[in-house]
């Protein structure tokens, strides 16, 4: 009886503090609706069921592996774009020795001899043990990349391979309207120490002594950004260009608007919870530096998004996010990238997104 007496008294705290928020429901006090315009989602339209989905909730761009789904987009009117543009190189990119060790150790490098199920699990004990984050702005030093190791696109002269790359990507989805970018970054979130590298860094200094390795490797990074958005623009005249600015540069982690992305996302609420105060923060500068660089950029909100729970990629619950959307559109927001994608059109998170997104 107690509890149940604490659980209504709970329920109607709660009720309580909606009617307090500046807006509830998607609604603000004038009783406008506030929702988000555009809504990128990294999951694909499989089949019409789920691209009726993802319309429902008011996805207006989409990713697409083959043609199938990009006409299923278009039918349910999204902008279909080929997904996804990698970085591309003639080798991997080389961290430092402690790195390295901490990058075999996330990817569990020395339990190959166990059974498949087995590692998985050592390796994500560990990641939860290191406070691994994906990728995102780490909460321990060092903390690198996992699973996948980024080409060293500095050594990708003249963008030979990644020309081809661009053009492959288009050739599989004639309809795509545009191109998702990822991993264009980092493996340690800071640099790529192989000898090209080393070498490029050297002479640069040589040139310009003041220059710091910092400097280098983000300008060289924001560079490969430029030269990639600028190719697709002239080969492929009307696409649009979504990027993700992923995984972090530690040394300025917002530096996405030095790039020419149309729509630049940039994280405000990663999959592992930031505080209120934080995501306000980076909102405000995602949206209102767009254009500090370059005109036309658009700064759009990023939110990772993990429905089951039970890993070391934390889980995400229907109430998390919804408090988040409320955040990012209270900060002036309008427009969303999410990944996972497939779980924005899963039961509890659909609703959600249909609440803030839909028409
Ligand atoms: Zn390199």
């Amino acid at each position: 009886m107690k509890l149940k007496k604490l659980f209504f008294a709970g329920m109607f705290f709660c009720l309580f503090l909606n009617s307090c928020a500046p807006f509830s429901g998607g609604q603000d006090e004038a009783g406008e609706k506030r929702k988000f315009k555009e809504v990128f989602s990294w999951g694909r339209p499989t089949s019409g069921e789920t691209a009726r989905k993802f319309r429902e909730i008011g996805v207006t761009h989409i990713a697409a592996t083959n043609e199938k789904e990009a006409r299923l987009a278009l039918q349910y009117g999204m902008i279909p774009c080929c997904s996804v543009f990698l970085p591309c190189g003639p080798h991997g990119q080389v961290m430092t020795p402690e790195e390295e060790k901490l990058f075999a150790y996330l990817n569990g490098d020395d339990l190959k001899t166990l059974p498949r199920k087995e590692r998985e699990k050592v390796v994500d004990a560990r990641r939860t043990a290191k406070c691994h984050r994906y990728g995102g702005e780490p909460v321990t030093a060092p903390d690198v990349l996992n699973s996948f190791r980024i080409a060293c696109f500095l050594s990708d002269e003249g963008l030979v391979l990644s020309r081809k790359k661009i053009d492959d990507l288009f050739a599989k989805v004639p309809s795509a309207r545009g191109i998702y970018l990822d991993y264009l970054g980092y493996t340690n979130f800071k640099d790529c120490r192989c000898e090209s590298c080393t070498r490029k860094f050297e002479s640069a200094k040589r040139k310009n002594p003041s220059l710091s390795r910092e400097e280098f490797f983000r300008d060289a990074l924001v560079d490969y950004y430029n030269k990639v958005i600028g190719y697709v623009k002239k080969k492929h005249p009307g696409a649009v260009v979504h990027a993700h600015i992923y995984p972090t540069f530690l040394p300025e982690p917002l530096y996405g608007n030095r790039t020419k992305t149309d729509y630049c996302a940039q994280t405000v609420a990663w999959y592992f919870p930031w505080d209120k105060e934080k995501i306000i923060r980076y909102t405000r500068i995602v949206v209102n530096d767009a254009e500090k660089y370059h005109k036309g950029v658009k700064g759009i909100p990023f939110v990772g998004l993990k429905a089951l729970p039970g890993t070391s990629l934390a889980a995400k619950s229907p109430a998390l996010l919804e408090e988040e959307l409320r955040t990012i559109l209270s900060a002036g927001g309008d427009s969303l990238s999410v990944c996972n994608g497939m779980d924005m059109i899963k039961p509890g998170y659909y609703e959600v997104f249909r609440k803030y997104c839909g028409k």
